[in-house]
């Protein structure tokens, strides 16, 4: 971000533990005299710039702290690094916090402790109280159709990054001891990526996490048969860290869920299941419908990623093997779906998605239905049609593991009641 470049300077001469801690004991005096950050609020200050949310992302190898603008602001910030705690400011005279944003979060979690808000005369101020030996990233996501200016702050723990890759290790160390099949269900999107909007508003991102949790459920009750989620919670990961996740546990099988919208599909209802293609889309709608899943990473905060550029013919045998294992499971997992006449089958696509590309193991994403469809929003938050969905995906599983010759391995049935994680 171009403005970080021009701002890091700035702040070159706090990056001392006295600069910061001078700056943190000027900031901590005020907030106690004033009200609430969101008391001062109606109408915003002289300049119209507001506040308008503060809020905590919490992962597992660290949290996002998001501090939402009405308009865009330039931060002043390091632009990365460690410490104790960190200052953001927002110099920007008359800013005031919108009605309802806390003046600070209590977090105290393994990434940060808390979050204060304080503002006055001269502009905004966050200080950012993070937990021992973490690393901190700074940077701002423009305004979104559906999301408001944002300066975000990255905070990792490297010890709970560890963990979870053990963790990961774990169920792959697991997986080969039991021999039993796993199966990794990819909940779409994710904290700052909220994904399609439906009237109310729905957002994809928790109808996907819904159905991914009632889909790993179903699945650990199937003896032979393990499953375990991307993500078990409200939080943004990259789409190459998806299929990565995924890779680590040594997964049979890759399940990613979405739900379709029809903001540049015309009038859509249905539900999709889509394998990889390498060579363009079914048809250009396929393609808008991949290019906006695949601009998850840029409403989350991640750059554009260049394509794997690897032309072994190793790796080409195992790609089209993988490819044509993909097409079994989506043709399977939409024969399946089908069955359930309230949602109807639109077919068996292709298009260039970037969580598909593994070639570890056969992956297809499911369009489950259109959540701006004024019908079938009501089905996609309906827990019992959720449920019957993810019964259909998980019937569809095991047919994909019958009709591709995989055996299910003895479990020893320890793995059966211990949930989706
Ligand atoms: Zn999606």
């Amino acid at each position: 971000m171009s403005f970080l470049r021009g701002t890091t300077h700035l702040l070159r001469g706090m990056r001392s533990a006295a600069a910061l801690a001078l700056a943190v004991g000027a900031l901590a005096a005020p907030l106690r005299a004033q009200a609430p950050a969101g008391a001062d609020a109606a109408g915003g200050g002289a300049t119209g710039v507001q506040l308008i949310g503060m809020r905590t992302w919490p992962s597992p190898g660290g949290t996002r702290v998001v501090l939402s603008f009405n308009t865009a602001v330039t931060p002043v910030a390091p632009d990365s690094g460690v410490g104790p705690q960190l200052v953001v400011a927002v110099p920007t005279p008359g800013i005031a916090a919108a009605a309802g944003v806390p003046a600070s979060l209590v977090v105290g979690d393994s990434a940060v402790t808390r979050v204060e808000a304080l503002i006055d005369a001269n502009g905004a101020r966050f200080w950012i109280k993070l937990a021992p030996l973490v690393h901190f990233k700074v940077f701002t996501l423009p305004a979104e159709e559906d999301a408001p200016f944002r300066v975000v702050v990255d905070v990792t723990n490297p010890g709970a990054q560890a963990a979870e890759e053990r963790r990961l290790a774990g169920i792959a160390a697991a997986k080969k001891k039991s021999r039993t099949r796993l199966v990794v269900i990819d909940a779409g999107h994710g904290g700052e990526d909220r994904g399609a909007r439906g009237p109310g508003p729905v957002y994809e991102k928790h109808v996907t996490l819904a159905i991914a949790r009632r889909l790993a459920d179903t699945l650990n009750n199937v003896p032979g048969i393990k499953a375990i989620l991307t993500r078990d919670g409200d939080f943004f990961i990259p789409l190459r860290e998806r299929y990565h996740i995924a890779e680590k546990v040594k997964a049979d099988l890759f399940v990613s869920i979405h739900c379709n919208s029809s903001r540049r599909r015309g009038r859509g209802s249905g539900t999709e299941v889509y394998f990889l293609s390498l060579k363009g889309a079914t048809d250009q709608s396929d393609q808008d419908l991949a290019d906006d899943e695949n601009a998850a990473d840029k409403a989350g905060g991640v750059s554009p990623q260049a394509e794997d550029d690897v032309v072994s013919v190793v790796y080409e045998v195992r790609r089209n093997s993988m490819l044509e294992r993909s097409q079994l499971l989506a043709e399977t997992l939409l024969d399946h779906i089908a069955a359930d006449r309230r949602v109807e089958a639109r077919g068996i696509k292709q298009a260039g998605f970037a969580v598909l590309k593994s070639v570890e193991f056969p992956s297809a994403l499911v369009e489950t239905a259109f959540i701006n469809n004024p019908r079938e929003v009501k089905l996609l938050k309906d827990p019992l049609f959720q449920l019957k969905m993810a019964r259909q995906l998980a019937t569809g599983i095991r047919a994909y593991f019958t009709r591709a010759g995989v055996t299910l391995g003895a479990d020893d049935g320890a793995g059966r009641s211990s949930g989706s994680r």
